[in-house]
């Protein structure tokens, strides 16, 4: 039998670090990542054929668990006809006429392939749409690695940034305003003083890449005043929140709308698949209709559209939501409990099928500061007791956890069962 040690040792000669994206390979939590073979409802298996109950769902994108029967079926009806023809197909008519008939706002959409390629042609479409270079983004939130978005905060409050990567032009990074998630009066105070600079802000409608961290009260309306007030457009990516609060994603839920969205993960049930849509009279400025460039051969790919419109078909159904959404708060709450009774401090986030935990005194995380001051050794060790128990959670403190349709109340309670075991061993 291969491991996933031997896998790993195999991958590093050929890939940079063993892997084709940074977090899959343990770095965070330490030891070596498991090698998965396949994946069926709630489980993924190993190549060494250990069964684990997953919360990652590949960062997101199975709302309906692994390998559904409907989608599956989709896909291999469509790749019957041919893979991709590079010219338009009524499929991508189909997929963006039902994304404009869901999401709020949405008057237009184009594909793509990545959430990266979402966010970073919603920000050149923003720039070249206003005129003006200035973008916001908020620290811990993570929006693909694309260049002007890979910016950390700069030395003061109102200071722009500077590159977060080797790689990145520190000229670029003089574009980017970092500010402090959920504080309104930071926006605020960077608006009045750079508002007619600004292009767009950029935000995490609920931040899930620093664990999870819901918006407070006011956050995303101050967010929506400051854009309407100064002319700018308010980006809201949703390629991790899309349709995991609810068909009409974060801003169905939080009643707020954005001028552009990002969408991707969910939408593509798997397959590699995003999108970046909204109004009109800003959506029509992209190429050909405009002047903003932004083009992909396979972007629209038939079998993707073919399993996201199978997936959206599903999640459409009415009720839908009412049993993963029960089952987060089932999930999260025992696991709370199960903490407190073994006397370790641990808090919790979670909305929609999204959650969190924190190994921390205090009782409301709210921003990137918080996150960071957890105690991250714990949640290593809570990490590798719960995948030596078969459950499956993000190999770092700071990504936020998911469950799917496919979870049963009996994976839920062979999770708080492991769950507990391990809570009595992280005491010193
Ligand atoms: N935006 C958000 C909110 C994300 O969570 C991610 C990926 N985790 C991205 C953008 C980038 O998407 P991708 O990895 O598909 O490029």
């Amino acid at each position: 039998m291969t491991t996933s040690e031997q896998c790993f040792e195999q991958a590093q000669k050929h890939i940079p670090g063993g892997v084709n994206s940074p977090v899959r390979a343990f770095k965070a939590v330490g030891g070596s990542p498991r090698f998965i073979d396949r994946a069926e409802g709630p489980y993924i298996f190993d190549v060494e054929g250990k069964r684990y109950i997953d919360y990652v769902l590949s960062w997101g994108p199975m709302l309906l668990g692994h390998a559904h029967p409907s989608v599956i079926e989709a896909v291999t009806q469509q790749v019957q006809k041919g893979l991709s023809f590079g010219a338009p197909t009524e499929i991508e008519t189909r997929m963006a006429d039902r994304l404009c008939e869901i999401m709020p706002g949405m008057d237009m959409v184009r594909m793509v392939n990545s959430g990266t390629e979402a966010t970073m042609s919603a920000i050149r479409l923003a720039r070249g749409f206003t005129g003006r270079d200035k973008i916001i983004k908020f620290e811990g939130c993570y929006h693909g690695h694309s260049d002007s978005l890979l910016i950390k905060a700069g030395s003061g409050a109102l200071t722009f940034g500077v590159p977060s990567s080797p790689g990145v032009p520190a000229s670029l990074a003089e574009h980017t305003l970092t500010l402090t998630y959920n504080d309104p009066a930071g926006v605020e105070a960077a608006f009045a003083e750079f508002g007619e600079q600004i292009a767009c802000i950029i935000v995490e409608p609920v931040a899930g890449n620093m664990n999870c961290v819901p918006p407070l009260p006011g956050f995303l309306e101050c967010l929506r005043k400051c854009c309407d007030q100064y002319g700018s457009v308010l980006i809201i990516d949703e390629v991790m929140t899309g349709f995991r609060l609810g068909l009409t994603g974060a801003q169905g839920y939080y009643g707020v709308t954005a001028d552009l969205t990002c969408l991707g993960k969910v939408i593509g049930g798997g397959m590699p698949v995003a999108a970046f849509g909204g109004r009109r009279d800003i959506m029509q400025a992209l190429a050909p209709s405009g002047p903003v460039y932004q083009a992909g051969t396979l972007s629209g790919n038939p079998a993707a559209m073919a399993a996201g419109l199978a997936m959206l078909e599903q999640i459409s159904q009415p009720g839908f939501y009412d049993k993963p959404f029960a089952m987060t708060t089932q999930l999260v709450q025992g696991l709370r409990e199960r903490a407190d009774a073994a006397g370790i401090p641990m808090t919790s986030n979670h909305v929609g099928t999204m959650f969190g935990l924190f190994f921390t005194e205090e009782t409301q995380i709210s921003n990137y500061q918080q996150v960071m001051a957890c105690n991250i050794e714990r949640f290593n060790r809570f990490f590798h007791g719960m995948l030596e128990g078969g459950v499956y959670l993000a190999p770092a403190s700071y990504e936020a956890g998911f469950l799917s349709a496919a979870h049963s109340l009996k994976d839920i309670e062979d999770t708080l069962a492991v769950a507990e075991q391990v809570f009595a061993t992280l005491k010193d």
